[in-house]
């Protein structure tokens, strides 16, 4: 079956350099003290990034924490995948999320938001989690620890199109760049990253 969709390849160093070109916008608007990746495309861009938060902030090396979350079913004999209904949980942060969260500036990190469900349902689980964390607390200190509690985002690619679902709101949102509606080749897929990087070369011309 022919590939009809448009491919964009990046390489390691086009992700590296839009991380480094977005940190000093995050670390002077958020300022983060927990990294969360989504796994597996935000693993790599969490630990470039916490290289560069390092680098432009007074805290010592952020902890990255992983989630698992999937929405891509591949499809048979392509390279292309198709947008799954649901959004499956793999890993999460176990019992102790809320603890983990409450109180923090905490940072989700993705490679690309395509529809967005993927994000939507993480900082709905993640907020939700935060609330339960509350229940634990005197009536009187929730709101102050709520407020405390701040969730944004970062992703390297952000495409451009119509989204199926909405972040909550008071979300800040940054992103490395801002891409078309593609489907975007990411160098830690590629089995020949030499090849993959020739054709990420040509594309970026
Ligand atoms: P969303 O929930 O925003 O539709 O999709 C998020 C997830 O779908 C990403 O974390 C990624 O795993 C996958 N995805 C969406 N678009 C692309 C793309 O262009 N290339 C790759 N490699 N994965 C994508």
């Amino acid at each position: 079956m022919a590939d009809s969709v448009q491919h964009w390849r990046v390489s390691y160093n086009d992700i590296h350099n839009l991380i480094r070109k977005s940190t000093p916008t995050i670390a002077a608007q958020f300022n983060p003290d927990l990294l969360i990746a989504i796994g597996g495309g935000g693993f790599f861009p969490a630990r470039v990034m916490r290289t560069f938060l390092r680098e432009q902030t007074t805290k010592k090396a952020l902890q990255i924490q992983a989630i698992g979350l999937s929405l891509y079913e591949p499809v048979e004999g392509t390279s292309e995948e198709t947008l799954g209904s649901e959004v499956i949980r793999t890993q999460w942060l176990g019992p102790e999320s809320g603890k983990l969260l409450l109180g923090k500036r905490n940072l989700i990190v993705d490679e690309v938001d395509d529809t967005r469900k993927t994000l939507h349902y993480a900082l709905s689980e993640l907020k939700k989690d935060v609330e339960a964390e509350l229940l634990s607390y005197p009536e009187a200190e929730r709101d102050a620890l709520r407020s405390a509690t701040q969730f944004a985002v970062f992703v390297v690619h952000n495409k451009l199109k119509p989204k199926l679902a909405e972040l909550p709101s008071g979300i800040l949102y940054f992103a490395g760049e801002e891409v078309g509606d593609l489907w975007l080749d990411y160098p830690w897929e590629a089995t020949d990253i030499e090849a993959h990087d020739l054709l990420a070369s040509q594309d970026r011309k």
